[in-house]
């Protein structure tokens, strides 16, 4: 289901709400039957749990509500604001305050506060949700229906941007499912190339070791300074540099929904790296997908374009001929690598680059 740009899908049923607010309701009773406590419900999030809460709290209470905001789009913003303040005379009673979902725990931080200036018999905390995970408050949560993960959540009185409260059932933020690809192929291949298509068309990062390099020789880095030398020779960049500078790229990119790897990993050294590096992020390499080419087509190629970018390693053959002997003995055996976890496809790379790039699209879209 979507709500503004995002999508949700069902998290808990109603039936699954109404026990635990029914819960909620059976253990303040056992404590409070005898008394006449007074409910302070949330808005605008409660206003649903505090009426089927009161439907299923057949016992003598009161009932009132404050108003706070702390959240805009998907997270709390850190500020809670007062919109409405405590009115009817609750001094000397029991208070019981009845919130829709804790999170944080900034919002009842705020509230605690708020009726500490206040003389009450008892002070106690009710919550239909409950995030045990993130929680930071000192506060102990004295009644909760549900523990839930750290999800986004709307529907039953939550929203998204306002809308969803008035959803029987609880739906949850859909992750978007990651891509990672890797390109794989001898220079020139086309696999710059047919990165920058696949990269728009799949919201992915694109990250070229090669163009890395290059960046850091034009502006003279350290790192540069470092792989000049093997660059201009058609030598492959030592394993420790590279893998390091990739785990930067990554990193520094985090929140993209997939990386293209172009150019990485060239050994079976950087793969094993990439693999384990990936995997303390909770991420994996999908696919790798490979662009066939003979060498005589790619040497014609590779000599036309240092034409045009001045790349000396794509305007002399030996040094070109000297990466296709990097290629053949440190990469190519990438290929069983992949083969092994059923990761690789290759596609024809002779062509038109449209061509192409519809031949990997069908690769990707099987994934
Ligand atoms: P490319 O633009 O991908 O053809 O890369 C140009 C050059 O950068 C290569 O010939 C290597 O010297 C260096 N390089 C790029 N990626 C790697 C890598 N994964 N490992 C080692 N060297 C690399």
């Amino acid at each position: 289901m979507q709500i503004h740009d995002k999508f949700f899908v069902p998290f808990l049923s109603e039936d699954q709400i109404l026990a635990a607010v029914k819960k909620v309701a059976d253990n303040i009773a056992e404590d409070f039957k005898n008394e006449t406590p007074i409910f302070v419900g949330v808005l605008n999030g409660s206003f649903m749990f505090v009426s089927d809460f009161l439907k299923a709290y057949q016992h003598p209470c009161e009932v009132t509500f404050v108003k706070m905001s702390s959240y805009e789009g998907l997270t709390s913003t850190g500020i809670v604001e007062t919109l409405l303040d405590v009115s009817e005379n609750i001094e000397g009673k029991s208070v019981i305050i009845l919130e829709d979902i804790i999170d944080s725990g900034r919002t009842l931080k705020h509230l605690i506060h708020m009726f500490s200036n206040i003389n009450v018999k008892e002070f106690k905390v009710a919550s239909l949700f409950y995030k045990s995970e993130v929680y930071r408050g000192e506060y102990p949560i004295d009644y909760f229906g549900i523990d839930i993960p750290d999800k986004f959540i709307v529907g039953y009185g939550l929203d998204y941007n306002e809308l969803g409260r008035n959803f029987r059932e609880v739906y949850q933020l859909k992750q978007p499912d990651m891509i990672n690809l890797v390109l794989f192929g001898k220079p020139g291949a086309g696999k710059g190339t047919q990165a920058e298509f696949l990269k728009e068309k799949y919201n992915l990062k694109h990250i070229s070791t090669g163009d890395v390099f290059r960046y850091n020789i034009k502006n003279n880095t350290d790192l540069g300074l470092l792989a000049k030398s093997y660059i201009d020779n058609g030598d492959l960049v030592p394993d420790e540099v590279t893998i390091k500078m990739l785990q930067e790229e990554v990193t520094k990119n985090v929140a993209a929904s997939g990386f293209i790897f172009d150019g990485f990993p060239r050994t079976t050294v950087q793969a094993e790296a990439l693999d384990a590096f990936l995997m303390t992020k909770n991420m994996k390499i999908n696919a790798t997908i490979a662009l066939e080419a003979n060498d005589e087509v790619l040497i014609q190629r590779l000599l036309e374009r240092g034409k045009l970018s001045g790349r000396s390693d794509d305007q002399d053959e030996d040094k070109i001929r000297n990466r296709f002997d990097e290629y053949n003995q440190k990469t190519a055996p990438l290929k069983n690598y992949y083969q092994e976890q059923g990761k690789f496809h290759s596609v024809d790379g002779i062509g038109a680059i449209d061509d192409v790039t519809a031949r990997l699209a069908k690769v990707i879209e099987t994934l």
